[in-house]
């Protein structure tokens, strides 16, 4: 995995550009302003702007070439995607990992292929499976830390 998508925070916004980025391998703030004026209504200054810092954080490289500047992405879809979503995860309770995964799965479609692939993924992980999930919630922020020492909280419950 790439050293720099974990320390990467892309924005919603940014996360739009790219986007375009990832599908068009390089295009230049041309190609990027019009996808995404007719996509988010944009102004070409929004764009520009959202380019710039992607540039700037190092998720994007811009080289120029004649007299126009080309982007190309300096980190992988699925490198971003990834730390992405190990961000959310990292908001919940690791015991709780499994049914956030178990309702992600009820609620897409899933090719055949994708299927076949979760299986063997499962089957793997039934090697390093554990009895019961270490949770590491600060006490206080989750449900387990409250039955561990004993305290009742109204309401929730
Ligand atoms: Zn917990």
């Amino acid at each position: 995995m790439s050293t720099v998508v974990g320390r990467l925070h892309i924005t919603d916004a940014e996360w739009e550009v790219m986007r375009v980025i990832w599908a068009n391998t390089q295009v230049t703030s041309k190609e990027v302003i019009f996808i995404l004026k007719e996509k988010m209504d944009w102004k070409q200054a929004t764009t520009k702007t959202l380019l710039g810092r992607l540039v700037e954080k190092g998720a994007l490289n811009t080289e120029l070439e004649g007299r126009k500047f080309i982007y190309t992405a300096n980190i992988e879809e699925k490198d971003a995607v990834r730390s992405y979503t190990n961000d959310i995860f990292s908001r919940i309770c690791r015991k709780n990992i499994g049914n956030v995964v178990e309702s992600i799965i009820e609620d897409h479609t899933l090719s055949f292929d994708d299927i076949q692939k979760l299986e063997e993924m499962l089957e793997k992980k039934k090697a390093f499976a554990v009895e019961e999930v270490d949770c590491q919630c600060v006490e206080g922020q989750c449900d387990c830390n409250l039955h561990h020492h004993g305290m009742k909280m109204g309401g929730m419950g």
